[in-house]
């Protein structure tokens, strides 16, 4: 029997209209589908209605399907000469471990090719009309996760200087903490923030505010996980109703 494939595919950050040609035709030729828990079902729309599915990782760490499986599980589907297209959130290679799964499918001797997804960094802000990188505004951006697996701190205050966008991925639940090494970074405490959660989902929700007030701001709107955090000049720009404004009271 043939040797299977697996297709790495990034899904975009949840409207499945946002998937690229290349995903839904790798979708389409699949025997089996892995999906992650950040994917949107829709995107099944694009497979073949007799495709198997195998639901893996369940969100917040503790019940997830250990990586290492759903390795094996790759290898073992393609060596029985499978189609496996393996989708993840936004794009496999920005926070999505898609290094260490290429690397052990290489490993096993299975072919495995990646499709490029818009990353939830990217995609977010644009649903704002917030432009990353408006040159009249900063030199570029930088894309940082929230949560290191070890625990180890970013050097915020370097980011604080840097001058760039800074967009903030799985940042929520150390936003207070975030936002404290920022502002003693020395980035001034007006700098506009947003935070989109769910985004290009029927469910997004958004708020815009300042450093010194966005922690109440998400509290207030109570917005979780999983959120976008972009903070930077660039920010001012999202173009939301002004009553979502959250934008310091004057007393
Ligand atoms: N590989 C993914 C990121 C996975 S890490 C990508 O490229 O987008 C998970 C984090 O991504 C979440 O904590 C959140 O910060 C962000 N994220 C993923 N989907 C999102 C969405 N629809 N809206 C807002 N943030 C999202």
């Amino acid at each position: 029997m043939p040797n299977g494939k697996v297709y790495l595919i990034g899904a975009g950050p949840g409207d499945p209209e946002l998937l690229t040609l290349k995903a839904v035709h790798a979708l389409a030729s699949a025997d089996v589908v892995l999906l992650d828990d950040l994917v949107n079902r829709d995107v099944l729309q694009f497979a073949r209605p007799a495709v198997r599915i195998i639901e893996v990782g369940k969100r917040g760490g503790c019940r997830s399907t250990p990586q290492a499986f759903i390795e094996r599980q790759m290898v073992h589907l393609a060596r029985s000469g499978q189609i496996v297209a393996r989708v993840k959130g936004g794009d496999p290679f920005v926070f999505g471990r898609g290094a260490e799964e290429v690397a052990s499918l290489r490993a096993a001797g299975v072919e495995v090719e990646a499709i490029n997804g818009i990353t939830a960094g990217i995609g977010a802000p644009a649903t704002l009309g917030i432009p990353l990188t408006h040159r009249d505004f900063t030199h570029g951006v930088t894309f940082v996760t929230g949560h290191t697996r070890d625990g180890t701190p970013l050097d915020w205050s370097a980011l604080a200087r840097s001058g760039t966008t800074l967009v903030i991925y799985m940042g929520m639940a150390n936003l207070p903490a975030i936002v404290s090494a920022l502002a003693e970074g020395g980035l001034a405490r007006a700098t506009p923030v947003a935070v989109i959660q769910n985004a290009t989902l029927p469910t997004q929700r958004s708020v815009v505010s300042t450093l010194s007030h966005i922690v109440d701001a998400v509290t207030q709107a109570k917005l979780g996980s999983p959120a976008i955090v972009v903070i930077g000049a660039v920010a001012a720009l999202a173009n939301v109703e002004p009553s979502a404004l959250v934008w310091p009271q004057v007393a």
